[in-house]
């Protein structure tokens, strides 16, 4: 008997998978939660953002703050549109939508469930729920599973499919038990987030928007940034979040936030100049040369020093500079972060080099093999996050069911 430990996306997808590949070994998927399949549930606001639309490998694990290097084998092997076919063959047709994030035609998280727990079943694999593995001894021939119930049972193989840092509830989290087996476990933090800030330019900017270049501890990004009441949020921030996710978590979430609002404008200045010999007449705070909504394009104009009633013709040097140089670099001072609602992640978790990628077997404990988010693998939103679950969880799967 086999034994998946973690009935998420990675779990499920590992189980079935084994099953398929060897029919003649039992397997049993244990799930520490009265529910299965909980995060999927909910994901994508309760609508499952299943995968991405990208099947070139080299540019989708551009998308993994984490795992870029060791990601890259496996999804050439059971990528996103192996996803897809996986999903249709199961009853579940994927869409895309224009930014590439790919959801069940249904628009409902529920098709995905009933579909894995469909193939689940149809596979034959036992699924217990209520079932907190609290300890992973490896023995003679395998392993002994110790349950919260006081059970113990024995498998021949484990996968270790227990999510990431907020997965585990109560007791012993799987990178307690991989930890147990000699894994290193990079620690734990929390990635995509957004930003605290509450500075007097943004005040009153709530719900406004604008396609922007951040920077903060040597990180940067580009995209939409989003004004929250709190601060700034949107696929911007959320991306810079994830990819300085460590550097920011010691920082203590106190960091400067250099914001570009004009990034595909290189010489500001020279915009600023254009405006003063085609648009003298016109108020500098209420007629402007860029694409940002006039109300954040106003407080920039105040935060220069350029008073509410300037004409572009009066705009001296001193202040176009200002204003210039604030268009290219506003620093904001952030002061913490928020877990984003949709969708949040652990950086962290099960070091890599400790893994074979073409098998997700554990490098340090034969017989041991680790899928899903337990790993120190995230990616940032859209869909990447399940992907690197069902890439990893059939590659154990396979595994599993390879009886050599
Ligand atoms: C609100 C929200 C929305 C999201 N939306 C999306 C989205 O749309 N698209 C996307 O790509 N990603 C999304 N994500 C991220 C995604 O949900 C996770 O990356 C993914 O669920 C990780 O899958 P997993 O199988 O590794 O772990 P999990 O889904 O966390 O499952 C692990 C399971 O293991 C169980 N477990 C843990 N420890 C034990 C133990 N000792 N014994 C027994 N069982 C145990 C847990 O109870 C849990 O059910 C979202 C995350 C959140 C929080």
């Amino acid at each position: 008997m086999h034994i998946v430990i973690g009935g998420g996306p990675a779990g499920f997808m590992a189980a079935v998978t084994a099953r398929r590949t060897d029919p003649s070994t039992p397997v049993v998927l244990l799930e520490a939660g009265r529910q299965v399949l909980r995060k999927v549930r909910v994901s994508g606001g309760g609508r499952c953002n299943v995968t991405h639309d990208c099947d070139d490998p080299a540019r989708l694990v551009t998308n993994y703050p984490r795992g870029t290097r060791e990601l890259r084998g496996p999804f050439t092997k059971f990528g996103p549109a192996a996803v897809a076919d996986w999903f249709a063959a199961e009853g579940v047709a994927l869409k895309s939508e224009p930014d590439g994030r790919r959801f069940p035609v249904t628009d409902r998280s529920a098709s995905v469930v009933d579909a894995l727990t469909a193939a689940a079943h149809g596979a034959g694999v036992e699924v217990r729920t209520g079932v907190h593995v609290t300890a992973l001894r490896a023995v003679e021939g395998g392993f002994a599973v110790e349950t919260g119930g006081g059970a113990t049972l024995d498998a021949r193989r484990v996968v270790l499919a227990t999510g990431g840092a907020t997965s585990a509830g109560s007791g012993p989290s799987g990178f307690d038990l991989a930890q147990s087996l000699g894994h290193e476990i990079v620690p734990p933090v929390p990635s995509l987030f957004t930003f605290t800030c509450r500075t007097a330019l943004l005040k009153g900017l709530a719900g406004r928007s604008a396609t922007v270049r951040l920077a903060a501890a040597g990180h940067a990004s580009e995209g939409p940034l989003l004004v929250t009441h709190r601060g700034v949020s949107g696929p911007a921030v959320l991306k810079l979040s994830a990819l300085g996710a460590r550097d920011l978590h010691d920082a203590g979430y106190r960091f400067e936030l250099r914001v570009d609002w004009l990034p595909d404008t290189s010489d500001a200045d020279a915009l600023l100049r254009k405006q003063i010999d085609t648009h003298g007449r016109r108020q500098v705070a209420g007629d402007h040369p860029s694409s940002l909504p006039r109300l954040l394009w106003a407080a920039l104009v105040r935060e220069a020093g350029v008073a509410d009633a300037a004409r572009w013709a009066d705009l001296g040097r001193d202040p176009r500079r200002r204003l210039a140089a604030l268009l290219k670099e506003t620093v904001l001072p952030v002061t913490g972060q928020t877990a984003f609602k949709e969708e949040f992640v652990t950086c962290g978790g099960v070091a890599l080099g400790e893994v074979d990628f073409r098998t997700m077997a554990s490098r340090v404990q034969p017989g041991l093999h680790l899928a899903g988010e337990v790993l120190d693998v995230d990616g940032v939103t859209g869909g990447f996050n399940f992907q690197a679950c069902w890439t990893t969880g059939w590659l154990a799967g396979n595994a599993l069911g390879d009886r050599e």
